[in-house]
């Protein structure tokens, strides 16, 4: 198995300027294993669902290649609940209801394909269940990549520390890396984190981008800037699966590639924002996401001299 992720599969009620949705499907294993579904065959995720969620969405999930032995079901408890409402400008939402349900007592157990992926991607849960996550593999795989959130940071900041020290790469935003860090300039932000144990480090800037810390060398890559952002919910979560997905279908992990693979998740959260929830995800193919790839390189491209 390239890939083993796991994160929550979840029902989501989202509200934006644009519109509002009755619970549709959404989680941060969700999104992640969609995203990645686009550069891997096969897959494991790791979640738990209740008896409410509908068969026909981990149908979807197992005709990406995504092996769901992992997602445990919970016939007598209900789907985790997460409701959000967006602000005017996108950037910013209010939590209105978080309902853990099966997540509250989530103990991830991974089959055994899973147990020996060669990558590993933890979406943002408690760092100690991240932690025990990491612990069942069979193998060390070849590149470990987490998430993480500061609520972690407020209320877990001691097994977050301990959870980071096993991880090659942090994949957080602008204001969670200062937070964690406790520095402003995001250069010296990203010293502070890399000596706490991710090697790579990735901070996201939302509508601005993404930067990778990565050996001595720094990448920025821009975010497209679309006419119309729809629904950002599942972006971060996108990206993520996105860039991870492209690295474990590549034999190398160099910085060249690992720009590349800033870029396809790039590209694949572009996608994401444009409908609300999964649905531009489960629509696309290689092709838009190609032309979509070749749109950074024309965006960021020039030459210093005619
Ligand atoms: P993002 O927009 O990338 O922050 O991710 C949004 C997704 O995270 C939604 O689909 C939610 O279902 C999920 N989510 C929200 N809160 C939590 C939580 N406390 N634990 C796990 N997943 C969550």
């Amino acid at each position: 198995m390239k890939l083993a992720s796991v994160g929550s599969v979840a029902f989501d009620a989202i509200e934006t300027p644009f519109g509002k949705t009755d619970k549709i499907v959404g989680g941060a294993g969700t999104y992640i294993s969609l995203a990645s579904s686009f550069f891997l065959e096969k897959q494991s995720l790791i979640s738990v669902v209740g008896g409410d969620f509908p068969k026909e969405f981990l149908e979807i999930l197992k005709s990406k290649g995504i092996d769901i032995s992992g997602v445990e079901i919970k016939n007598a408890e209900k789907t985790f609940f997460w409701s959000g409402r967006y602000h005017t400008d996108l950037n910013s939402r209010d939590t209105l209801i978080t309902e853990l349900n099966v997540l509250g007592d989530f103990q991830p157990v991974l089959p055994d394909a899973a147990r020996n992926a060669d990558f590993l991607m933890l979406g943002n849960l408690s760092p100690s269940v991240q932690f025990s996550v990491i612990e069942q593999m069979a193998v060390r795989p070849k590149l470990i990549a987490m998430d993480t959130m500061n609520f972690w940071m407020d209320i877990a900041l001691d097994d977050l520390k301990q959870t980071l020290k096993k991880v090659d790469v942090l994949i957080i935003n602008d204001e969670e890396a200062r937070q964690l860090s406790g520095v402003y300039s995001l250069r010296k932000a990203a010293t502070v984190i890399r000596a706490m144990g991710p090697q790579i480090l990735i901070i996201k800037k939302g509508e601005h981008g993404a930067l990778l810390f990565y050996e001595q060398n720094i990448f920025y890559a821009p975010a497209l800037p679309l006419e119309e952002v729809f629904d950002p919910t599942g972006a971060g979560d996108t990206f993520a699966g996105g860039f991870i997905g492209y690295l474990a279908s590549k034999p190398k992990l160099d910085f060249e590639t690992m720009k590349r693979a800033i870029i396809a998740g790039s590209a694949l959260a572009s996608f994401c924002v444009e409908k609300f929830g999964t649905e531009r995800l489960l629509e696309i193919n290689h092709t838009d996401i190609y032309n979509r790839m070749q749109a950074f390189v024309s965006l960021s491209t020039f030459q210093l001299e005619d």
